[in-house]
């Protein structure tokens, strides 16, 4: 493949339009792997939002896109998927350069978000909608669902352009209109998918992307009263400060954030595929993963075994350059992520942990490399069993019963996921169904059907995305009354006229 050229600068979308922010401010974009500039990137503020927000709402109310028979929509969004798959090899080299992700892991996404589009256009042209109410012949009362309007969508770095697509696909093949804020450390292929949009020939207006900071593009998308909704992802605090700022103009919410999740493997699993699970599960990705399965409960019985193999197994990870097709770790996104990273390192030691690491070979020292790295002899009250790490980190616990280990892995105030192993059954959805988390794998890792819900329970998110969840999400439901005869009215204001 010929390296695609990187648009430096790349410009806010707004109107149909790619455009330099309204006050002229740039930011760099760095390279994980080098720390380079990469190029420079349009930095959205407040105005670029309101320009935005007023282009998705004038689509909305006055353009032809809502209105449209659904198939002449779904269409434009199919046109999109067609688009991502012709630009697969090109979208996923911008996703590692701009990510430091694995291009081998990128490659897979990209194919992934153009199955995003295709299957919500398939599940909004099946999807039979309403209800009707007729309890008497006087009356018929019937529901529809329309689009909300325009749909604030906030991602985050880690997965930046299969997230996007997560939220775009249904967003948009619903009928809304949308502004895009992607995170400011993976402008590139949001970029992309605006170039893509483009091509499309979507009207004007319908989709947008402002580029630019949480703390002021962001937080003026969720601001914006005209904004009906906003579907975040991204970290537990930033949902919470994004619900408080939105409360003002009551939005519609979906919030999928952190996770710390378990894996418990019993003395009766399949050791050699928890193993393989375990090892993929954290590690994959470069560990920056939502629902990494960051916490291993291994049970005391073959816990000696098992962290022996899995020594064996973080010393021969392939670190490298994330271009590299053999590559399985690359660097982390950026400087400060690194930093916060290896703070939890030193945290570890301080609060008593053994650190084991595998190799970073030489010649990547100018990237943000941490080694995949186990912390043994961790208690579940120290810091690095309790908070979200979000990098190549597995912390490994031990536990003597069922009862235990359920109490131990509950014991957190994150419920996104949880991995089971076990050959027995019965015990398989014991567990399963007592672990606090909205989605939990028996003997699996992480494999995904996008008709089933995605999301966490207590402080990994609100609501789930997904199948007809995203669909119900992104539609208002509105009940029509209708009479069918000359019901009763009762008669105000007519007695003074007899
Ligand atoms: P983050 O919360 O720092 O940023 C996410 C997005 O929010 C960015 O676009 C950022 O610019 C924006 N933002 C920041 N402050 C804002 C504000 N005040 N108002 C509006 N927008 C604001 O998260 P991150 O570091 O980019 O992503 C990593 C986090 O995302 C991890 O916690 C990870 O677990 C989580 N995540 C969750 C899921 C899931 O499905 N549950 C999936 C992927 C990532």
């Amino acid at each position: 493949m010929q390296k695609p050229n990187v648009k430096d600068p790349i410009q806010l979308y707004i109107n149909g339009n790619f455009q330099a922010a309204h006050q002229g401010h740039v930011f760099e974009n760095l390279s994980p792997y080098s720390a380079d500039v990469i190029n420079q990137v349009a930095e959205g503020q407040k105005e670029d939002i309101e320009f935005a927000v007023d282009a998705a709402k004038n689509a909305f109310r006055n353009g032809p896109w809502r209105s449209m028979k659904v198939s002449e929509r779904l269409e434009y969004i199919n046109k999109i998927a067609d688009l991502i798959d012709e630009h697969i090899e090109e979208i996923a080299y911008l996703e590692s350069l701009d990510t430091g992700l694995p291009i081998k892991q990128t490659k897979k996404m990209t194919s992934r978000a153009a199955t995003n589009f295709r299957f919500y256009a398939e599940m909004v042209k099946n999807r039979i909608v309403g209800e009707a109410y007729q309890v008497d012949d006087e009356f018929l009362n019937y529901t529809v669902q329309k689009p909300v309007g325009v749909a604030g969508l906030i991602t985050p770095w880690n997965a930046p352009f299969m997230l996007e697509t997560w939220k775009v696909a249904p967003a948009l093949a619903t009928g809304n209109t949308v502004v895009l804020k992607p995170a400011e450390w993976s402008p590139l292929t949001a970029n992309k998918l605006a170039e893509i949009i483009d091509e499309a020939g979507l009207p004007n207006g319908v989709f947008n992307v402002v580029h630019g900071f949480g703390e002021t593009a962001g937080a003026a998308l969720v601001a914006h009263p005209d904004v009906e909704l906003i579907s975040f992802t991204g970290e537990t605090t930033t949902g919470s400060e994004i619900m408080r700022n939105g409360a003002a103009s009551l939005k519609r919410f979906s919030m999928e954030l952190g996770g710390k999740s378990p894996i418990i493997v019993f003395d009766d699993a399949d050791i050699e595929r928890a193993l393989d699970a375990c090892v993929w599960g954290i590690f994959s990705f470069n560990g920056e993963r939502c629902t990494a399965n960051s916490r291993l409960f291994v049970q005391d019985s073959i816990k000696d075994m098992f962290i022996e193999r899995l020594k064996e197994r973080v010393s021969n990870i392939v670190v490298g350059d994330p271009m590299d097709m053999d590559t399985e770790v690359g660097p982390l996104i950026h400087k400060e992520h690194y930093n916060r990273v290896k703070n939890y390192l030193a945290i570890a030691t301080q609060e008593g942990a053994e650190i084991y690491q595998g190799k970073i070979p030489a010649g990547l020292e100018s990237g943000n490399y941490v080694a995949p790295t186990l912390l043994l002899d961790v208690k579940n009250d120290m810091r690095v069993a309790q908070e979200e790490i979000f990098g190549p980190v597995l912390t490994v616990m031990t536990f003597t019963s069922e009862k235990e280990v359920i109490q131990l892995a509950n014991d957190i105030r994150y419920g996104l996921a949880g991995y089971v192993w076990t050959n027995d059954m019965k015990k398989g959805h014991r567990v399963a169904q007592a672990v606090e988390a909205g989605m939990l794998w028996v003997n699996s890792q992480n494999v995904r059907d996008l008709r089933i819900p995605f999301g966490g329970s207590k402080s990994s998110g609100i609501g789930r995305e997904g199948g007809h969840y995203a669909f119900e999400f992104y539609t208002e439901m509105k009940v029509i009354h209708v009479a069918m005869g000359d019901h009763h009215i009762p008669q105000f204001g007519k007695k003074q006229l007899t």
